[in-house]
C-alpha cells in the first residue's frame, strides 16, 4: 500500500504535458478499439507488455480470464455485460482473450477445485472445466508445457468459443466487423504468444508474427 500511495504522489509530480493533454482529451470520451479479457493475476499487465496508453483498451479481468457461455443459465452476468457494452456502445473491432503461464486458476483446476477453501472461486472455476476435461482427454497445444500451462492455453481457445456463443458476436464475426484473438503471456520470459488456428498452437509475437496478425486484420 505504501508503494501505491507514493506512486500517486510521484505520478502527479512527473506527469508530462503530453500526458496531461491525453487525459484532458480522454475526459471527453473513450474510443477503445479492443476489448481485452485477462486474468486478475497481478503479474499480467497488458498496458506494459503491449505498450498501450490510457484509452486504448476496454478491459475485463477475472480469475482465469473466463467468459461464461451465453447458454449458461446461472452465471454471474458481469462478463456478458462487459462484452455487450464493448460491442454495442464502444463498437470494438477486436476482442482478445489473454491467458498466462503459472495461472493460479489453472493450477486449481488441475489439482481439483473441491480442495479450495473459497466457495465462490469454486463456483466460478466451473467455467474452466471444459478446458480441464480437454487436457485430461489428451488435447495438447504444446507438449513441452507443464499440465497447468497446457490447460491455460487450451482455456484461452475454450473462452474464445464461449465468446462466440453470443449471437450478436457470431453475427459480427460473419459480417467481418469483429475479430476474436487468443493470446498467452509467458511470465518468466515476458513473451506474448498468439493462437494460430491453422497450426493449432500459440506462436510467439515477434516482428514476423506481428506482421501476419496485422495483415490478416487489414484484409478482413
Ligand atoms: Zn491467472
Amino acid at each position: 500500500m505504501k508503494k501505491l500511495i507514493q506512486g500517486i504522489v510521484d505520478f502527479r509530480k512527473n506527469l508530462t504535458e503530453e500526458s496531461r493533454t491525453l487525459f484532458a482529451e480522454l475526459a471527453l470520451g473513450q474510443k477503445p478499439d479492443t476489448l481485452f479479457i485477462a486474468c486478475s493475476d497481478s503479474r499480467v499487465v497488458p498496458n506494459l507488455f503491449a505498450s498501450t496508453n490510457p484509452g486504448d483498451l476496454f478491459v475485463l479481468r477475472n480469475i482465469g480470464n473466463l467468459v461464461p457461455p451465453s447458454t449458461c443459465p446461472d452465471h454471474d452476468n458481469s462478463a456478458s455485460a462487459v462484452i455487450e457494452f464493448a460491442i454495442f456502445s464502444l463498437n470494438v473491432s477486436d476482442i482478445i482473450v489473454c491467458g498466462h503461464s503459472e495461472c493460479g486458476a489453472m493450477i486449481a483446476l488441475a489439482q481439483g477445485v473441491d480442495t479450495l477453501c473459497c466457495p465462490h472461486v469454486q463456483t466460478w472455476l466451473k467455467h474452466g472445466e471444459e478446458s480441464l476435461n480437454k487436457a485430461k482427454n489428451g488435447v495438447m497445444l504444446n507438449p513441452a508445457l507443464t499440465l497447468h500451462n497446457q490447460i491455460s492455453q487450451i482455456n484461452v481457445v475454450q473462452q474464445m468459443e464461449h465468446i462466440k456463443s453470443y449471437p450478436f458476436i457470431r453475427e459480427r464475426l460473419e459480417q467481418k466487423k469483429l475479430r476474436v484473438h487468443g493470446w498467452w503471456f509467458d511470465i518468466a520470459h515476458a513473451d506474448v504468444y498468439c493462437y494460430e488456428a491453422a497450426q493449432n498452437q500459440f506462436v510467439l509475437i515477434d516482428e514476423a508474427e506481428a506482421k501476419l496478425i496485422l495483415d490478416r486484420s487489414s484484409s478482413t
